[in-house]
């Protein structure tokens, strides 16, 4: 059988063509790795009828001169995402057995250009969170391990797509991320992740969390799978009316490695009291290479990147409050049980109180506050107002020259399952304050595996670039991928 262990997009597609492993082989040998690694519990759902059936149809494919860009390549999808009769909940107790009736754009792209989906990943209920410990199936385990042993997040919300692919159960998983939710959790686990620009990929059929931030994305090995992916689910729907008129380049083609001459911004704003040295010296680091590699490094200013996390914090709920408001027990999911005295209004007050978690009570509580007549123009007006101050930033920089913004992306390594979300939720809220101001200026970003901890722990850098420039974003992430070198796999304790 096939070794499936490191094996990337690129490496397979050759493999395929070649004829050196057929479509169905190599499902196969994911489907049997998913089986032996149930531990880490990334999949909430595995389709074996479905990924055999899917890879059949890709080795009948394979046989033509002309293959799609992704024909017979095994991936895995967040449990966000809606697959036609495939049960689809969002890790959300309240979505209990809920089949859609229709396939999100993302998706059906992936399978029009002959993915095989494995299955659906476990991930934060509906996308809320950043250690995948708020998920009704339970939390999942990070392949990696620190010295002394024990269990870590694989970060959130994207937490099963993040362990699934540092520990080879699919070559890649589509993700979304609101906040952070790709890239805080591709560097949890050592892997590449990439949030498109706002309206690169079409939100249709995707579980909504807070619309105007979020996007959908990749979790993969490398920059080269990451723009291949992007390219295959990229693209005007006329399904979204947030998604963007722009043309897809061939991502894949842009990877020259050549950065020479470029402008990499680093932000003054971003160098926060409590940083870790650690994660300051990967930062520098980082720095350097992209210096040595022919970039211009300029220290840059992002003046309101202070008041990116509690502007999120306002806005993302208020939105997910709105959108939340459509699960009442009537139209999908689960129905509570009322008596003969009741009414209408107890059963969606019941369906409501037993089908969501804490963390999403919290926030529809805090986002239908911040929306009440009263607190509106306190809150929710003024975080829209602070939110385009941090456009406004991001924007100045760009329009002086910058071509790209270097950061840390998350300011420590993965921390133990268990410590966080027992405390207070701004501890967990915390973690995202690298990732947010790109959410709220619409902006791509990536993170790349750039080094370990102390503890031996994968760490990540983030670049941050220009709408719709997604191209020059991942050749600078290329090339400091080349230059970095990270090539270390977690240990597997769990098999
Ligand atoms: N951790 C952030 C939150 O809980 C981001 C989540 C996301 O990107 N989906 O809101």
């Amino acid at each position: 059988m096939i070794d499936i262990k490191n094996l990337t997009i690129s490496e397979a597609r050759e493999l395929l063509k070649s004829k050196s492993i057929s479509a169905k082989e190599l499902t196969e040998a994911y489907l049997k790795r998913i089986k032996s690694s149930s531990k880490l519990n990334a999949y909430c759902l595995v389709d074996e009828e479905n990924a055999l059936k899917q890879a059949a149809v890709s080795d009948i494919t394979l046989k033509s001169k002309t293959t799609p860009s992704m024909c017979g390549i095994p991936i895995g999808v967040k449990d966000l995402f809606c697959t036609k009769g495939i049960k689809t909940q969002a890790a959300s107790k309240i979505l209990e057995g809920f089949i859609p009736s229709y396939e999100s754009t993302v998706t059906q792209k992936l399978w029009d250009a002959g993915s095989v989906m494995l299955g659906k990943l476990n991930m934060d209920e509906f996308a809320m969170g950043s250690s995948n410990e708020t998920s009704v199936y339970g939390p999942v385990t990070s392949p990696w391990r620190s010295q002394d042993e024990v269990s870590l997040t694989p970060g959130g919300s994207s937490g099963g797509c993040s362990a699934a692919v540092a520990a080879d159960l699919c070559l890649a998983a589509i993700g979304t991320d609101t906040g952070g939710s790709i890239r805080q959790p591709a560097a949890f686990t050592g892997i590449v992740g990439l949030k498109p620009t706002y309206g690169r990929c079409s939100r249709w059929g995707v579980i909504a969390f807070a619309s105007s931030l979020d996007q959908a994305g990749s979790l993969t090995k490398t920059v080269r799978d990451s723009a291949i992916i992007l390219e295959t689910i990229s693209g005007f729907d006329t399904k979204d009316s947030t998604s963007g008129q722009h043309a897809v380049p061939n991502f894949e083609q842009m990877l020259t490695g050549d950065i020479r001459k470029k402008k990499i911004g680093v932000p003054k704003e971003y160098k926060i009291d409590d940083t870790p040295e650690e994660i300051e010296k990967l930062w520098t680091d980082g720095i350097a290479k992209l210096s040595d590699a022919g970039a211009e490094i300029v220290e840059i200013s992002l003046p309101h990147t202070r008041y990116a996390l509690p502007t999120y914090y306002v806005l993302a709920p208020a939105e997910a409050s709105s959108n939340l408001a459509r699960y009442d027990g009537i139209r999908y999911g689960k129905r509570a049980t009322i008596s003969e005295t009741e009414g209408l209004i107890e059963l969606y007050e019941r369906s409501r109180s037993e089908g969501f978690g804490k963390e999403v009570k919290r926030r529809i509580m805090l986002g239908t506050y911040v929306l009440s007549a009263g607190f509106y123009e306190a809150y929710y007006i003024r975080a829209q107002k602070v939110r385009m101050l941090i456009k406004n930033d991001f924007d100045t920089v760009f329009s002086q020259g910058i071509d790209a913004i270097l950061t840390p992306t998350a300011p420590s390594a993965a921390f133990p399952l268990g410590e966080k979300i027992d405390k207070s939720p701004i501890e967990m809220y915390l973690n995202d304050i690298f990732t947010v101001p790109a959410n709220l200026a619409g902006l791509p970003g990536i993170s790349i595996p750039s080094g370990l901890d102390k503890k031996g722990l994968p760490l990540g850098l983030q670049l941050i670039g220009k709408s719709w420039n997604e191209g020059e974003l991942l050749n600078i992430a290329y090339r400091l991928e080349q230059d970095t070198g990270f090539n270390i796999k977690p240990k597997c304790w769990w098999e």
